[in-house]
């Protein structure tokens, strides 16, 4: 059975257990959560997080802690040159991870950090210094580190399978690291998602493995292949298309794989910034049906949705 879902919040009192049920409002069999705000590296004690109560409540619906998906903050940088700021990323990426064995999740998504100004080649050795010290200190929770394809914006380092394969291959005990494909991602880094996906995978094979591959971020792009520029657009209004995802997120080759949108919220007016309601049980339903509403984005706007 495809296994999907979204990203949803884990806040006010609830925590973990509003996340369940924001997933549950949309229909998911799957979800992903930052255990805090992205942008920065304050968190809530474990204690707080009321796992128990939200595990119980996945169980009485079906829905598997092997389908949910941790993201580590984004301003974490592994890539740092900065001997102090990357100890602290080590540090802080460790904790994260330590998160996400308490909740019983058993991924998490990581950039995997920006070069600044660098280059390429030395962002990624520290990356894999980093990494080696993070796998070390975290060696016995079971907890894979699922690295995402970037866009290739900024100083991005894995915005293309050979930097991805050179971190992995550079790891010490690469058997924790894992990939978490982005659609948006490939396709702005200039990968043929849209047009070809099955000759992208099959290079992404030779060059890393295609089993490496544990979730998938799907989403529509706002720009034209190669753009560099990763802004995400709801499933079939960008450049690649509800059919392209489509044959993604239902590839028999995945079926087990978790598939996570990250797609933008509905907002008043197509050009507005007012976010009015999130599109994820409509853009899963269509998945689930393998049909493409045009109406759908008006539909949500009116809060006139079928199903
Ligand atoms: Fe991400
Ligand atoms: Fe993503
Ligand atoms: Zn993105």
């Amino acid at each position: 059975m495809l296994k999907i879902g979204s990203h949803v919040s884990l806040k006010g009192s609830e925590m973990l257990i509003g996340s369940v049920k924001e997933a549950l409002s949309y229909d998911a069999n799957s979800f992903m959560i930052y255990t805090g705000a992205p942008q920065n590296t304050r968190r809530k004690p474990i204690e707080e997080l009321r796992i128990e109560e939200a595990v119980a409540l996945m169980k009485e619906n079906d829905l598997s802690l092997d389908n949910v998906v941790v993201h580590a903050p984004y301003i974490m940088n592994l890539a740092n040159h900065d001997p102090e700021k990357r100890d602290f990323a080590v540090k802080f990426f460790t904790s994260e991870i330590e998160r996400t064995a308490k909740i019983g999740a058993k991924q998490i998504v990581l950039h995997p950090g920006a070069h600044v100004k660098q280059g390429a080649d030395i962002g990624i050795a520290n990356i894999i210094e980093g990494l080696d010290r993070v796998i070390e200190n975290t060696k016995d929770l079971d907890v894979l580190i699922a690295l995402e394809t970037m866009a290739g914006k900024g100083t991005e380092c894995g915005r293309n399978f050979d930097e991805l394969a050179q971190i992995i291959n550079g790891v010490e005990d690469n058997s924790k690291l894992s990939v978490c494909f982005d659609t948006c991602h490939t396709h702005d880094a200039g990968y043929d998602t849209k047009t070809d996906f099955d000759k992208v995978i099959k290079e992404f094979d030779e060059k890393i493995g295609k089993e490496r591959i544990s979730v998938f971020h799907i989403n529509d792009s706002k720009n034209e292949k190669s753009a560099g520029k990763d802004r995400h657009e709801n499933v079939g209004f960008g450049y690649i298309g509800f059919d392209a995802l489509n044959y993604i997120v239902n590839h028999p080759d995945f079926v087990d794989i978790p598939k996570i949108l990250e797609t933008p919220y509905v907002t008043k007016t197509p050009d507005s910034k007012e976010r009015l309601y999130p599109p994820y049980k409509e853009e899963i339903m269509m998945f689930r049906k393998q049909s493409f509403d045009p109406e759908i984005l008006e539909k949500i706007r009116k809060k006139d949705v079928i199903g």
